[in-house]
């Protein structure tokens, strides 16, 4: 499939020597104690060779979870940097901020072909409010900018959006260009029936983007608390179970519209808490006061394997379906991921995304290579596939507007 953006194996491979690239990458890598090889930073490595082969500085850039707009060690980067510079084989430096003097003076001292990683991004509340002023001071780092975080292309953040218009050459990386080319196919005729599977934490998100992807999904399979807020929108009772009020109207529409399609589970794995393994039980229906649910069912669990395991031809799948790193709460996150691999060796094309459902892949003991595309994107991809525009993808340069002086080789 033709994606009508320009990478950077499409201009001369010549202009990068001395240039400085920023390249947004996605390492929001939720664990590396539960996932140490994580596919997010695999898979950013073919855009970091190709620019450090070509001799660029190669400026690194990430957000890791959800800091309060301000530094906090637990999200540091620099624990990844160590990481990379293993996987690379190569110095990696790392600076302990993403602007101001320090970040200039590191940058300036770069030699073409040195990769640096700055720090999280998120420690600045101008990140995600997409200050303009944020937004300038990062593009004030380099010549040119590229976007490998397709992950978080669904925002319109400053590193994503607000500061690549200050670029003339924003160019797609070689993790963005994948993901393009196995999704758009879906996006545009998925082959039916096409069936969709939502869990996970990131309600909004999820929800938001189920809102346009119904249209296309021939059923919707729920869990995790993304099945809570649907559930409570119906008035069903779900006790002390994770729900998010702002997103309930958006469920509701969802109901409303089509929610013939939308599958959810009739009964739940439920505890007082997530540690107090004592109190832990099945309910069938509603979820009594003071109680949450952790998993789905068994008989939801039942119900879904067969759903997924047989007659799909498409399968997108984000977000576990219960808190599946505690073992007790794992069993149906397992049993939907066996099932999807499953619909895979049957010839089903499956699509997954989302870094914690990646990391319960390994918990379920599927492979990587037991699914069509692993996407390392969750909610991005369910926006693509419904259709939504990306900001942090319509911002990069169409190829039909590529200067001729760039396409001569
Ligand atoms: P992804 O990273 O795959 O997009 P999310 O980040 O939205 O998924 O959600 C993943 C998290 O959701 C996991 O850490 C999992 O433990 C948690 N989770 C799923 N179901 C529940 C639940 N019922 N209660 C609490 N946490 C849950
Ligand atoms: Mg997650």
């Amino acid at each position: 499939m033709n994606i009508n953006k320009i990478i950077i194996s499409d201009i001369p491979a010549s202009y990068y020597a001395g240039k400085k690239v920023f390249v947004r990458i996605d390492f929001n890598v939720p664990n590396l104690e539960i996932d140490p090889d994580p596919p997010r930073i695999r898979r950013a490595i073919p855009t970091i060779d190709y620019l450090t082969s070509r001799k660029a500085k190669v400026i690194l850039a990430s957000h890791l979870g959800r800091p309060k707009n301000k530094p906090d060690p637990k999200f540091s980067l620099k624990p990844i940097a160590m990481r990379l510079a293993e996987i690379l084989k190569a110095n990696v430096n790392f600076v302990g901020s993403c602007i101001g003097d320090k970040v200039n003076q590191t940058i300036r001292n770069m030699k073409n072909g040195d990769v640096l990683l700055l720090e999280n991004l998120r420690f600045h509340e101008g990140e995600e409010a997409c200050d303009e002023k944020f937004s300038s001071e990062l593009a004030s780092l380099a010549d040119i900018y590229v976007n490998d975080a397709f992950g978080t292309s669904h925002r319109k953040h400053a590193s994503t959006y607000g500061m690549a218009r200050h670029f003339e050459y924003r160019l797609a990386g070689f993790l963005v260009q994948g993901e393009l080319e196995h999704m758009t196919k879906i996006r545009e005729g998925p082959e039916r029936p096409f069936a969709v599977v939502v869990g996970g934490v990131k309600i909004k998100d999820k929800l938001e983007a189920l809102r346009h992807l119904i249209d296309k999904a021939d059923k919707v399979l729920v869990g995790g608390c993304v099945a809570y807020t649907f559930l409570a929108s119906k008035g069903v009772s779900v006790g002390d179970s994770l729900v998010e009020q702002e997103s309930i109207s958006w469920a509701s529409e969802v109901l409303s519209k089509q929610g013939h399609k939308v599958i959810l589970p009739q009964d739940h794995i439920v505890s007082t808490n997530a540690d107090d393994v004592k109190s832990i039980r099945l309910v069938l229906g509603e979820i009594p006061k003071s109680l949450k649910g952790f998993d789905i069912g068994r008989d939801a669990a039942k119900g879904y394997t067969t759903e997924l395991a047989t007659g799909n031809r498409t399968i997108l799948w984000n977000g576990p379906m219960g808190l599946f790193e505690k073992e007790q709460f794992s069993h149906g996150t397992i049993d939907v991921a066996r099932s999807v691999a499953l619909a895979y060796h049957r010839g089903c094309t499956t699509i997954m995304g989302g870094g914690d459902s990646i990391a319960a892949l390994r918990v379920a003991g599927v492979s990587e290579r037991e699914v069509t595309h692993i996407s390392t994107g969750g909610s991005a991809s369910l926006a693509y596939i419904g259709g939504e525009e990306l900001p942090g993808i319509s911002i990069l340069n169409d190829k039909s507007v590529m200067e001729p002086s760039l396409t001569e080789a």
